[in-house]
């Protein structure tokens, strides 16, 4: 089960979980994008159209998940927005609660949907959930999305708490930079025509690719993390240790 499946990371994790063999849901509010990323992957697959932040979204994608395939092992809840970048005096309020409803509350009704099956069915599972580079730090410009980041961290704490004597675990990747379609959705053209830029200010000297988070996605949800939870593993270039990549 991948959220926010139809473009970006959520897309390369499908893509990376259908070469490793995945049966693979494809969960976007954009069916159009959802529908070609399935109909491209390797294995099954079946996309779902879908609102994120909603109940009814949330058991929507999970009854077509289920009626598919039977069970489901592995969520990465991924989808998210950017969201306004005002200066915070500038913040609108319905600005910030859109944000936290897609980021927030969108991982809350799927760490919880994610649980709700494994209860069901009996068995454990893995959940990741994308966190970023701004739900370890701060940044002016961006406090909805920070705010909303810094929040699934305390969702991917306390799920692991719960999940681990139930044989769930509940981890996080937080990204640096990576070009994608979310940063031309926050409307800021200029906002997504720097992104690549900004690469040369990480430790790196580039930014990073959807497929390299993929592979994050991948080793958390797998195996080889057998005995990893609770943990929230960056893939930024290294750009947590220096102060100016998001500016
Ligand atoms: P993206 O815009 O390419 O993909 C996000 C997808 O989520 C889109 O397909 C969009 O339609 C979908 N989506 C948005 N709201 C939804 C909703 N309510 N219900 C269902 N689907 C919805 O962006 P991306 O960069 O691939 O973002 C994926 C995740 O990675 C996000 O959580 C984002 O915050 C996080 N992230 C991205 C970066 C980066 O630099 N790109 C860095 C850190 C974290």
């Amino acid at each position: 089960m991948v959220t926010g499946g139809g473009s970006g990371i959520g897309a390369a994790t499908a893509r990376r979980l259908s070469r490793d063999g995945a049966h693979v849901v494809v969960v976007d509010v954009n069916g159009d994008a959802a529908a070609s990323v399935a109909g491209d992957l390797p294995g099954r697959a079946v996309a779902v159209t879908a609102d994120i932040s909603t109940e009814e979204g949330v058991d929507a994608y999970i009854g077509a998940a289920l009626e598919e395939f039977g069970a489901i092992d592995l969520h990465h809840l991924n989808a998210g927005v950017l969201g306004t970048m005002a200066p915070l005096p500038d913040v609108a309020a319905a600005d910030f609660d859109q944000v936290i409803a897609v980021n927030l509350r969108g991982a809350f009704l799927g760490l919880r949907a994610a649980f709700r099956c494994y209860r069901d069915q009996e068995t454990g599972g893995a959940v990741v959930v994308t966190a970023s580079i701004s739900s370890l730090r701060g940044a002016d410009d961006q406090l909805p999305y920070q705010t909303s980041k810094h929040g699934l961290l305390g969702l991917v704490h306390g799920a692991a708490m719960y999940g681990g004597p139930r044989g769930v675990r509940v981890n996080a990747v937080a990204p640096g930079l990576v070009p994608t379609g979310i940063f031309a959705s926050s409307g800021d053209a200029s906002r997504a025509a720097t992104v690549s830029r900004r690469g040369g200010t990480i430790p790196m000297r580039r930014v990073g690719t959807t497929d390299e988070i993929a592979g994050v996605v991948a080793f958390l949800l797998g195996d080889d993390a057998a005995y990893v939870t609770g943990e929230v593993v960056s893939a930024d270039g290294g750009a947590f240790m220096v102060n100016t990549v998001t500016r």
